[in-house]
């Protein structure tokens, strides 16, 4: 009843509510989507979270099952030919490889600047971009219970093995630490780090607790678990080891925070969610809860105001409210810079100052994430105002700036400057300088995919 099994392109049609309620049209273009782009949900999802009645258009349904309208036309023609005309395993393999690189995996072009060098070796399973956080990429948590439609985390999942991330070598990571004693918080990220097996996540969790390093105040863990997979906490085998774990580091002295990803109240109303959620909370554990702002999913204010007094209810502090990136199926997802300003406003303006936590709308960008504070005149100039909650370099942080009003902008690189700026101001900071983190350990030469927007 309550093992996990995943669902994926060699079972779902044999699903009850899939068997009875898609088209065959529907269940084709799965397979033909599903080819390109990762595909994984699993039971608890599809009898829970799921309103099969109206499937087409249910927020769950939309942010675990492909749809034609995640490619564009020529490449779901491109992909619906192969497979139609029997294409074998190596083939469609080509194929699919040729439209995921037409896909833009690396939309910063950036990684270069975010992965350390450091002992003569580049730390591939390390990110570390802004001086407080770095983030660690431990090698068996490059899966998720479910996959969202728009994460772009998906060259990690498919298997172009040059993509891939992962370091085992905790005590690497640990040197690297105590190398750099301005890292006060280390993000456990993947994937999901939570699909380890307790046994393994506590072989990196203890021997952060016994490094015993004076920088480190958090460990936090980016996880989508309590909502795709909530027997984690509950019913799994390892799940009371879980709960010990997470008490032990919050015992240490170290602040455990889980950074969970939940976009829509749907995901919070079953029974075992909110035991997941009381179980965690009672080990000290602090849940931080965070989500992309995503068009067909969650574009109202609504949505929103019910999503933070739910999280609020349930004892979380909303964090972060994420601008859709520009990567994968964007053009599905994407919803502009004025939109989403409008919907955090008036998502905020409905609930208590507790759940005015969240913060946003933010773009993950090159520069660092970069907030849109709001839409305004200026002598008689239409404007956005903006600014840094995180930059390369620390001190852009929170420094109004402005860029002209553009209503179909959906990224950092759709502004120009407002006035006559000929430039935003950090672009004049010298580029060699461009970082927080220390140049010695910070040069690295070829790394192919920036995973810097973290939902969770
Ligand atoms: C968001 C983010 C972090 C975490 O930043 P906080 O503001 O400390 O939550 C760390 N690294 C990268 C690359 C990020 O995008
Ligand atoms: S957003 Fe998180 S849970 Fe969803 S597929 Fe990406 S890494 Fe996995």
């Amino acid at each position: 009843m309550h093992s996990y099994k995943a669902i994926t392109l060699r079972n779902f049609t044999s699903i009850p509510q899939i068997a009875l309620n898609l088209s065959e049209r529907e269940k084709f273009e799965i397979m033909v989507v599903g080819h390109v782009l990762p595909f994984k949900t699993n039971r608890y999802i599809i009898e829970n979270l799921i309103d099969w009645n109206q499937f087409r258009n249910d927020p769950i349904y939309v942010l675990n099952f492909p749809r034609k309208e995640l490619l564009l036309d020529q490449h779901f023609e491109e992909m619906a030919q192969a497979l139609t005309s029997g294409a074998g395993k190596a083939e469609l393999r080509l194929v699919a490889s040729k439209i995921r690189r037409e896909l833009n995996p690396n939309p910063a072009g950036q990684m270069e600047k975010n992965v350390p060098q450091f002992e003569e070796e580049k730390l591939t399973g390390i990110q570390h971009k802004y001086r407080e956080t770095m983030l660690f990429f431990p090698s068996q948590g490059q899966t998720c219970h479910a996959f969202c439609t728009f994460c772009f985390r998906w060259p990690q999942f498919t298997g172009i093995k040059d993509l891939k991330f992962g370091m085992k070598d905790i005590q690497r990571a640990i040197r690297y630490l105590s190398a750099n004693p301005d890292v006060t918080d280390i993000l456990f990220t993947g994937g999901d780090p939570l699909i380890m097996r307790t046994k393994i996540l506590s072989q990196y969790l203890n021997a952060l607790i016994a490094a015993d390093l004076p920088g480190l105040q958090s460990i936090r863990l980016g996880s989508k678990a309590l909502s795709y997979w909530p027997h984690r906490f509950v019913h799994d085998e390892d799940a009371d080891e879980l709960l010990h774990l997470m008490e032990k580091v919050v015992k240490s002295g170290i602040n455990l925070a889980l950074m969970a990803h939940i976009n829509h109240p749907r995901e919070l109303q079953t029974d075992i969610v909110q035991e997941a959620f009381r179980r965690v909370i009672g080990t000290g554990t602090v849940i931080r809860t965070q989500s992309p702002i995503m068009r067909n999913i969650n574009d109202d204010s609504a949505t929103w105001a019910e999503l933070w007094q739910k999280q609020v209810q349930l004892g979380c502090i909303p964090y972060y409210m994420f601008i859709a990136r520009d990567t994968g199926a964007q053009h599905y997802f994407a919803v502009t810079l004025a939109r989403s300003w409008e919907i955090y406003k008036e998502a905020i303006q409905r609930v208590s100052g507790l759940a005015r936590t969240a913060r946003g709308p933010s773009m993950s960008a090159d520069p660092g994430k970069v907030q849109v504070l709001g839409v305004t005149k200026v002598h008689g100039e239409k404007v956005f105002v903006l600014q840094f909650l995180q930059g390369r370099k620390a001190k852009w942080v929170h420094r109004p700036f402005f860029a002209k009003f553009d209503p179909a902008a959906i990224w950092l690189d759709d502004l120009s400057p407002a006035f006559d700026d000929k430039t935003f101001f950090f672009k004049n900071d010298h580029p060699l300088t461009q970082t927080n983190v220390p140049l010695e350990v910070n040069r690295s030469s070829s790394v192919d995919i920036d995973l810097s927007t973290i939902y969770h």
